[in-house]
This record gives structure tokens, C-alpha cells and sequence, in this order.
């Protein structure tokens, strides 16, 4: 049986960017991922922007998720945002604590993405499928490792459906995180989030950003690469086919492609790995 595939897309900005996005679904629905999801912007900025995307997938026949912070929100926002949702039969969210923007009030009515899921799960029901984000390197602001899995654990008991990682790009790491979990309770799948190497600049910036370890080994050919874009490109998927290959051998319960709303990288790995339909 094939491992189960969805991808990421973030909302575009631009009408180029919105018709660029239609045609990356058709390409990559084409394999027959079990959904598309679509990021939110911190602090709700994209919250029309996400709806859209998110019906525009829909539309052409495909499961949509969108992706919910609710850190600076009320009770109140949160409830209108489900309801807009429900009333387009979306069933499906990423249900995240996200950030706040530098400089924005912090006032809001949720601290942490356990909290939303509980709120999500008590206001619409069970018939909600629950995605949280999951760290196996650790979450960026949290200092101890236990607790951060500790505080993951209690995230997925407050209902959560299943988790989707961060991107790492050492299957130790997952593997670790997911036994550890584990032993604390967790049963729900735990789906590897997995990041191409779309632009290794972008993707260093990222990696820094959230504490994302990119081995030595691959950031030196990276750099020595310079200029040459093919080389990076090959390189890159080579990298991620193996990382991808370890994963589904030791049992990854399904791979979740970071696009950057590109189909390209995507579509040679899921070919080199037999993934999705043909
Ligand atoms: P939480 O699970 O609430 O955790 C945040 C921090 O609080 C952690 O350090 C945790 O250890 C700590 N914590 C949790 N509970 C407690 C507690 N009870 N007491 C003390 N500390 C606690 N961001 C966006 O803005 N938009 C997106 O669309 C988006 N999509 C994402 C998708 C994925 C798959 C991932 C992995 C991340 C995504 N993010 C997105 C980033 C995310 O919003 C940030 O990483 C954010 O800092 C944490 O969100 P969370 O839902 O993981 O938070």
C-alpha cells in the first residue's frame, strides 16, 4: 500500500498568484493527495486570502484544510471563522497557536493550540478532523525538550486527529519524537512534514529561524554548489528522496510536502518514490 500524501500550499497575494496556485492543484491533485492544505497568516492576516484558496481547492473537487492560529483571536472570531467553514462544508483544519506579529497587542482569549483544538472539538463536534503541529527537533521558544513533548502530548489528548511535523531533515530525530510520544500516550498518527529544497538560501533562512538542524555535511556541498542551480537542484532531491525513503521504511504513516505553491520538486520526488496515484 502506497503512503499517503497531502501538500502545503500558503494563500496568494497577488490574481497571477491565485492563477498560479490552480494550475500547481491540478498537478499535484493528480496523484490524488488526501488534502490540500492552506497556511494562515499570523495574527489572522490572511484570513480572507486563506478562505479563498481554501474554496478554490474545493472547488476543483479536492479536500481543503485550512491552517487556524488562534493567538490573539477571541472565542468569538474563532467561532465566525468554523462557521464560515461549516457553511462551505469544510471539515478539515490545522489547528495551530501560530505568532503573533512583532509589535501586535497580545490580548486574545487562547494561549496555546491546545486550547483551540479543545475549542474546536467542543463547539463543532466530533465530525471535525483536527491536525496540530508537532516539533521533533523541539519547538524554538521552548527551552526542555520533556516539556515541549509533554506539552505536545496533552495537545493531542485535548482532540486532536493526528499531528504534522515541523520540517527536520534527520529521520532520527522523528523517529525519537514519535517513540517518545508514544510512551506518553499519544496514538494518533504523526506525519512527517517534509521541505524540498526549493532554494537552499530560503530554506537555510527557515531552518535558522525555527531551529531546524541542516547537516554540515549537506549545507557544505549546498554552499560549494555557488551558482550552479542544477547542481543544487540535484543535489537537493537526492537528499530529501533518501530522508523520504528512511522514513517510509520505518514506518512514517503518511508524508506531508511543504510546496511553497511550487509543483516541480514535488512531483520528481513523489515519482522517484512511487508515491500517489498514477
Ligand atoms: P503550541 O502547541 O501552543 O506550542 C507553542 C509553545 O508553547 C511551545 O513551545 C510549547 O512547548 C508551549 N506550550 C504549549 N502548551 C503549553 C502550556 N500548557 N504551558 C506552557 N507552555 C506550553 N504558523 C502560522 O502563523 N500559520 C500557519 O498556517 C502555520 N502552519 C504551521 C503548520 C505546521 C505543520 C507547523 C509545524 C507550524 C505551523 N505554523 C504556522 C507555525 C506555528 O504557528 C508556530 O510554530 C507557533 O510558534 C507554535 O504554534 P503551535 O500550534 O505549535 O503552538
Amino acid at each position: 500500500m502506497t503512503t499517503p500524501i497531502s501538500f502545503e500550499f500558503f494563500p496568494p497575494n497577488t490574481p497571477v498568484g491565485v492563477d498560479k496556485l490552480k494550475a500547481v492543484v491540478q498537478e499535484l491533485g493528480a496523484l490524488k493527495p488526501q488534502y490540500f492544505s492552506v497556511t494562515y497568516g499570523a495574527g489572522g492576516s490572511t484570513r480572507d486570502k486563506t478562505l479563498s484558496a481554501v474554496m478554490d481547492i474545493a472547488a476543483a473537487g479536492f479536500e481543503a484544510a485550512p491552517h487556524l492560529s488562534c493567538v490573539g483571536s477571541t472565542r468569538e472570531n474563532i467561532a465566525e471563522i468554523l462557521a464560515t467553514y461549516r457553511a462551505q462544508n469544510i471539515r478539515r483544519v490545522v489547528a495551530l497557536r501560530g505568532d503573533l506579529p512583532s509589535g501586535t497587542a497580545t490580548a486574545g482569549e487562547f494561549r496555546y493550540a491546545s486550547e483551540l483544538v479543545a475549542f474546536i472539538r467542543e463547539t463543532q463536534g466530533p465530525d471535525w478532523h483536527i491536525e496540530v503541529a508537532a516539533y521533533p527537533e523541539v519547538h524554538p521558544q521552548q527551552r526542555y525538550a520533556a516539556r515541549d513533548l509533554q506539552h505536545f502530548a496533552d495537545k493531542m489528548k485535548a482532540g486532536a486527529d493526528g499531528a504534522i511535523t515541523q520540517f527536520f531533515f534527520n529521520a532520527d530525530a522523528y523517529f525519537h519524537f514519535v517513540e517518545e510520544a508514544r510512551k506518553l500516550g499519544v496514538t494518533q498518527p504523526i506525519v512527517p512534514g517534509i521541505m524540498p529544497f526549493h532554494n537552499y538560501g530560503r530554506i537555510a533562512q527557515f531552518a535558522q529561524r525555527d531551529g531546524i538542524d541542516i547537516p554540515r555535511w549537506v549545507q557544505m556541498k549546498m554552499e560549494g554548489f555557488m551558482d550552479d542551480t542544477a547542481g543544487i537542484r540535484a543535489f537537493g532531491l537526492d537528499v530529501i528522496t533518501r530522508l523520504c525513503e528512511r522514513l517510509i521504511d520505518g514506518g512514517a504513516p503518511g508524508l506531508h510536502f511543504y510546496t511553497l505553491n511550487q509543483s516541480p520538486l514535488v512531483l520528481e520526488l513523489c515519482r522517484r518514490l512511487g508515491l500517489g496515484a498514477r
